[in-house]
């Protein structure tokens, strides 16, 4: 690396440590000089002299220039804690062999080389959900992909997929807002949704929806690549643009979205039809719960849905919502009390915040 470019990336590494960038975490470690220690870039202690501060790619080139890992934030735990991610990460791919099978805890325990239930623990650390949630959602991805697939009928597919009953699997897929499996076959074939643009405060905005709710509602530039999202969420969907006039449950439902962008109503109560996992909905439907104004961090989230370990499953099922206000995941940040990302930018998220604060 040329010295200007290390000056360049050593500027942008101290600049980490100032915010105390945990994302960061694992790029490079930093050492002080005048205390032999060396840290995470996310490190809560003491914001060292710059002067004193040197960069190293790695814990063990820290360690080999003689400095000792902080007590506080453990660098030098890196390799290990990796060592057990990639052992978990070895189960997940022997659950996804062997979906068709009950794999006990015990069983997987062996594999790793761990108690059932240490195993239990730490895969919920790392994985998010424990082994049996894990191999429920397999069965339920294979059910879905066998839907879209099979020209056959959704019983056919339940019992593909290993369900033992038709009743179980439409109470996992079937909640408020959810499509029930009939519509996930073929990505959405047999729903019609109607859809239309907008200019509001906070940018154009695409509105698609089906005759039992919303299930588009993003914001962009422009129309067409909105368009193009919506069609790429619902490939075989019936997609085309609001007749006009509209009917009148829409008029509703986009006057409602109206009013709220306007600030005149900030609880903003809108029914939603949408594709999703059983721990998208269930994350979704906590959000919806979540009053106007308030807000709660990822892992209050986790905590609330009774899965206390999955904080960053959340952030996912968070990015991944397609209905903004209507499911408003603008009303999850981080941990910290910082804004955390939104998928419509971290603007349009203050903005949403100020003006339910307002209103
Ligand atoms: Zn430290």
């Amino acid at each position: 690396m040329k010295n200007a470019d290390r000056a360049q990336q050593n500027e942008a590494r101290w600049q980490a440590v100032l915010r105390r960038d945990g994302a960061m975490d694992g790029q490079f470690v930093y050492g002080v000089v005048t205390t032999g220690v060396y840290c995470r870039p996310g490190c809560a202690s003491r914001v060292p002299r710059r002067e004193n501060v040197r960069f190293f790619d790695s814990a063990a080139e820290a360690e080999a220039a003689g400095l000792r890992a902080c007590k506080r934030c453990t660098p030098g735990a890196d390799g290990e804690r990796d060592e057990m991610a990639e052992r978990m990460r070895a189960l997940c791919r022997y659950l996804e062999e062997h979906a068709d099978e009950a794999v006990t805890l015990e069983q997987l325990g062996v594999r790793a080389g761990l108690s059932p239930e240490h195993l239990q623990r730490t895969f919920k650390r790392i994985v998010g959900v424990s082994p049996k949630q894990y191999a429920e959602h397999l069965r339920m991805e294979r059910f879905k992909s066998s839907l879209q697939q099979s020209s056959g009928n959704v019983t056919g597919a339940i019992f593909d997929a290993g369900y033992g009953s038709l009743s179980r699997l439409y109470e996992k897929v079937d909640t408020r807002l959810g499509m029930t499996p009939m519509e996930y076959r073929g990505g959405g074939a047999g729903v019609e949704i109607s859809y239309a643009a907008e200019v509001t405060p906070i940018g154009l905005m695409m509105v698609g929806a089906t005759d039992r709710g919303l299930c588009f509602v993003q914001f962009g530039e422009n129309a067409e690549v909105l368009l193009g999202e919506l069609r790429t969420q619902y490939p075989k969907a019936l997609v085309h643009a609001m007749a006009e006039p509209a009917p009148a449950a829409f008029r509703e439902w986009m006057a409602g979205l109206n009013e709220y962008l306007a600030g005149r109503k900030p609880d903003l109560r809108l029914p939603v039809h949408v594709r999703a996992t059983a721990f998208q909905l269930m994350v979704w439907n906590h959000l919806q719960r979540i009053p106007a104004g308030q807000v709660e961090s990822y892992g209050e989230v986790a905590e609330a849905i009774g899965q206390p370990r999955a904080a960053r499953a959340v952030a996912r099922a968070c990015a991944s919502n397609s209905v903004a206000l209507a499911i408003p995941c603008h009303r999850v940040i981080r941990g910290t009390g910082e804004m955390g990302g939104y998928r419509w930018g971290t603007g349009r998220k203050r903005a949403l915040l100020d003006l339910e604060r307002r209103g």
